[in-house]
């Protein structure tokens, strides 16, 4: 049988082969474990493989799991990936490590008004809608850099860079086309003055053309945990 643990060592040897296709140290490329889904159980397995960053979805189910996980709180970074709304801030700034996720400001400001004094600023990466599909959240390119300013003034906040959910392919060449326009959309804010140093881009079925596009956060689920079913009601 497939454990987790195998999984993710998998995981990790894709992830060091594309970065040598791209002549790029293994370092360079942070795994996030997408745990959405699983339960807390899944998640201890994968850190007794090693892996320390999760990324959940829906904040009710990431907030029942970081509850039951936190024995090792200190050791675990979270991530929130999915859609949040703005009534569901206040949880979420203060359980989460990052939120790669924000959309708008008004989420940005809400998130930096309510995280707790107490903890270290929380990590934020704006989520692009690249594909510009109508369906799909995120922000537009055309609105990205005045977004960005605001959100990286915001002082309980500190802005890292930018998420993107590609249109599915299975082409490999087209995967890459996604990747690269967020890099260069990275690249034209930090041009602007921004210090951003997060693309969070690549899945399961896209990491290669995610690395080789500069990517320096994989979010991957199924690969890792296998495959879900249905999501559980937000
Ligand atoms: C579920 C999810 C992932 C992981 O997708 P897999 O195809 O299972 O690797 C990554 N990013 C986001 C935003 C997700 O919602």
């Amino acid at each position: 049988m497939t454990t987790v643990i195998d999984r993710l060592a998998q995981v990790q040897d894709r992830i060091a082969a594309a970065c040598t296709a791209a002549g790029r140290p293994v370092q360079s490329v942070t795994l996030l474990a997408v745990s959405k889904t699983f339960a807390a159980d899944a998640v201890r397995e994968a850190f007794g493989g090693g892996q320390r960053s999760f990324g959940e979805n829906y904040v009710q189910e990431a907030l029942d799991k970081i509850a039951a996980l936190a024995d090792l709180r200190g050791q675990l970074e979270w991530h929130l990936i999915g859609p949040l709304q703005s009534n569901k801030t206040r949880p979420v700034a203060a359980a989460f490590d990052w939120v790669q996720s924000v959309d708008r400001l008004k989420t940005a400001q809400r998130l930096s008004e309510q995280r707790p004094a107490g903890l270290a600023p929380l990590q934020i990466c704006l989520q692009v809608n690249i594909s510009g599909e109508a369906s799909k959240s995120g922000l537009l390119p055309a609105e990205l850099l005045a977004v960005a300013q605001a959100v990286a003034a915001l002082p309980q906040l500190r802005l890292r860079g930018l998420m993107a959910i590609p249109e599915p392919t299975a082409d490999l060449v087209a995967q890459r086309a996604p990747h690269r326009a967020l890099r260069e959309l990275l690249a034209l804010l930090n041009a602007a003055g921004l210090a951003l140093d997060t693309l969070s881009m690549g899945m399961s079925a896209d990491l290669e053309a995610a690395v080789a596009e500069g990517a320096t956060l994989v979010r991957v689920g199924t690969a890792i945990f296998g495959g879900r079913t249905p999501a559980p009601a937000a």
